[in-house]
């Protein structure tokens, strides 16, 4: 089974606390800096902290460098005794940036914070459990495997692929991830991924890891999910989307609906899309699992 990570930000539940072995990312900007992963009730299985690039960039005022944010990523995950990747600050590469130019520029500020902070991470004397996480970034086959080669040469303990969760087309999310793993091989982790499908099918290429913020963005949509059969419904008739409204709770045994079925369909407040949020992602990985089972009883 492939680590699914739920993305969290500090004002979200604590999914651990609700499902054991959950595996939690941490943006950076998604938590205040003082924040800590022991204020964490119960630990995560595995946690990544990434630099949160995206929010960073379109924050100029933030005024962040690779040092910076090295060390704002210690002072969170000081203490941590779980397996802890630590991601560089990368430059992500949106779908409107095509010009080759630019893409490479960009490449290149990636490839040097890459640098740094391998020399940072290897320098800071950190315990065996924190493990280098570096991000792939690029656009074309050219560009993508121009990238891979270069990370795979830092030494990082793990290499991931970014800047694919604004593409919304899974077979040009695909062909990126196949054009990075056939320079780094499939273990690695993708980056944003919320797709069901597009989940499922990385699965199905031995990729190592994903992480999503689906199960929250659908809780705060007002709306639910269930697994075995995958159903999609709203929770508010304002919802204006063409769901079936889901007028009473279904049988479910996630820890939320075990505590009181009809918490899930409660809307207007941020602790009950916490609530729905939790009841989503333990769907999610249901379903996840279950693609994992039955791929690998048709492929012994
Ligand atoms: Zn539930």
């Amino acid at each position: 089974m492939l680590d699914f990570f739920m993305c969290w930000t500090d004002s979200d539940p604590v999914y651990q606390d609700y499902l054991p072995d959950c595996n939690i990312l941490v943006s950076l900007p998604h938590v205040a800096q003082s924040w800590n992963v022991k204020k964490f009730s119960t630990p995560p299985r595995k946690l990544i902290i990434d630099s949160g690039a995206f929010t960073l960039l379109s924050n100029p005022s933030l005024k962040m460098n690779q040092s910076k944010v090295f060390n704002l990523q210690l002072n969170i995950s000081r203490g941590s005794s779980v397996p802890t990747l630590l991601c560089h600050l990368d430059n992500p590469i949106p779908p409107s940036v095509t010009n080759t130019v630019d893409v490479y520029r960009r490449i290149e500020t990636t490839l040097a914070n890459a640098y740094e902070f391998m020399h940072l991470f290897k320098s800071s004397g950190l315990p065996s459990n924190y493990k280098s996480l570096g991000v792939i970034q690029g656009n074309s086959y050219d560009t993508l495997t121009f990238c891979a080669r270069e990370m795979n040469r830092m030494g990082f303990d793990m290499l991931g692929i970014g800047s694919l969760a604004p593409l919304f087309k899974m077979e040009i999310i695909l062909d990126r991830v196949r054009w990075v793993t056939s320079v780094t091989g499939p273990d690695i982790h993708v980056f944003g991924i919320s797709g069901l499908e597009v989940g499922s099918k990385l699965m199905e290429m031995g990729i190592q890891s994903i992480d999503s913020s689906r199960a929250m963005r659908i809780a705060i949509n007002n709306c639910v999910i269930y697994s075995l059969p995958f159903r999609y419904f709203k929770i508010s008739a304002r919802v204006n989307k063409s769901l079936p409204l889901l007028e009473a709770p279904i049988l479910c045994d996630c820890p939320i609906c075990k505590k009181d079925p009809n918490l899930i369909l409660k809307a207007g407040e941020k602790r009950y899309n916490n609530m729905r949020a939790v009841h989503n992602f333990y769907h999610l990985r249901k379903e996840l699992e279950e693609v994992y089972v039955s791929f690998h009883r048709s492929n012994p």
